[in-house]
């Protein structure tokens, strides 16, 4: 591990900086890397992110988002940019299993590797770590990085502010979550001071649903809604054949869960859906029920305690059925 003093000296000259996050990016983790990116440019630093899988349309209108390398589009010159980078910052993940074979790279790599991030138990991969798993975002950890750490509040401009917004309000779920707090707000108010369009920015995450996707969000509700009364949890599952009539694109079953979560009385809520290469798990939990626990102990996942997920390389049937039977074992803590 290095300090800060070591960190601040290393980035006192222009370097070769990486960014990366971790695979099927959300709005906090691209987010963070182009707000850290749309800083470091503003240094003189030679700057990539590069994301392991692609990202949702409504994020691709970020500042910069064009700077983007998709690792399973270019393979060869993402590995070529992890090799020759000094700096590697690694933001809202902490085990390189979630950036998938772009781990491997970045382990074997003899950059700096810096991470920045606020889930539980991180690997230690690291050099460097600004890590608080009380903060709503990584945005969040970025912005005390440049302002407070680093001492350049000065440098957050207008495209640095809508990143870090941006990151902060979806992670946050619009600022709704136990873990906003009067700084958060306070920062916030910074971002929009420095020129973050908040009424734009929500408008562009999430008013930018196409007619497909409203369409199959109805369908979702009205034939694929489970409320297991008994256990206080709500189930939404799609399978392959669900989603083909709706063409659904990467991201557009994001927040679906949450209006499972948004029924009176339910604890726990979980969309399930089938991809083509697996069944992925998206669970979300009121109060002080571990929603990671399960997705850690069943599905090969993590998470926070209130939004977790995981995956899984068995049949969809066998997911939803595994998902059914786990319940009894947490029923005191469904109906406490
Ligand atoms: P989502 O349901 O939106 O995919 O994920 C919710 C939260 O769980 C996010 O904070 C995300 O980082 C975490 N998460 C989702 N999938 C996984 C996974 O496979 N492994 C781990 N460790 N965390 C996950
Ligand atoms: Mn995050």
């Amino acid at each position: 591990m290095i300090d800060l003093a070591t960190l601040k000296e290393k980035l006192a000259l222009p370097r070769k900086i990486i960014i990366t996050t971790h695979h099927k990016p959300d709005g906090d983790a691209m987010g963070s890397s182009l707000g850290l990116y749309n800083y470091l440019i503003q240094k003189g630093h030679h700057v990539k992110v590069i994301s392991p899988t692609d990202y949702p349309y409504f994020l691709h209108w970020l500042p910069n988002n064009a700077e983007v390398v998709i690792y399973t589009e270019k393979e060869e010159e993402s590995k070529k940019l992890v090799a020759e980078a000094e700096l590697i910052f690694c933001l809202d993940f902490n085990a390189l299993s979630r950036i998938n074979e772009l781990g491997e790279e970045v382990r074997n790599s003899s950059a700096l590797k810096i991470m920045i991030d606020h889930h539980l138990e991180p690997e230690g991969f690291d050099d460097f770590r600004h890590w608080n798993i009380h903060a709503s975002s990584t945005a969040e950890l970025i912005y005390d990085f440049i302002v407070h750490q680093l001492g350049d509040g000065k440098f957050i401009n207008k495209d640095v502010a809508t990143c870090l917004y941006t990151g902060i309000m979806t992670d946050s779920g619009s600022f709704r979550f136990p873990n906003v707090t009067s700084n958060l707000h306070r920062i916030v108010a910074d971002l929009i001071d420095a020129g973050a369009e908040n009424w734009r920015i929500h408008q562009q995450v999430y008013d930018n649903a196409t007619e497909n996707r409203l369409k199959f969000l109805g369908f979702c509700l009205s034939n694929r809604l489970e409320v297991l009364g008994d256990f206080n949890t709500a189930l939404i599952s799609v399978s392959k054949e669900d989603l083909k009539p709706y063409n659904i694109q990467t991201g557009e079953t994001e927040g679906i869960v949450n209006y499972a979560l948004s029924i009176n009385g339910i604890k726990l809520a979980a969309f399930i859906v089938e991809r083509s290469e697996k069944v992925k798990l998206s669970l979300r939990s009121v109060g002080t029920f571990p929603a990671n626990e399960i997705c850690k102990k069943y599905f090969n996942g993590g998470g926070h305690r209130n939004a977790a997920g995981g995956a899984s390389d068995e049949s969809f049937e066998t997911v939803v059925a595994k998902f059914k039977s786990i319940l009894p074992e947490y029923k005191e803590l469904l109906l406490a």
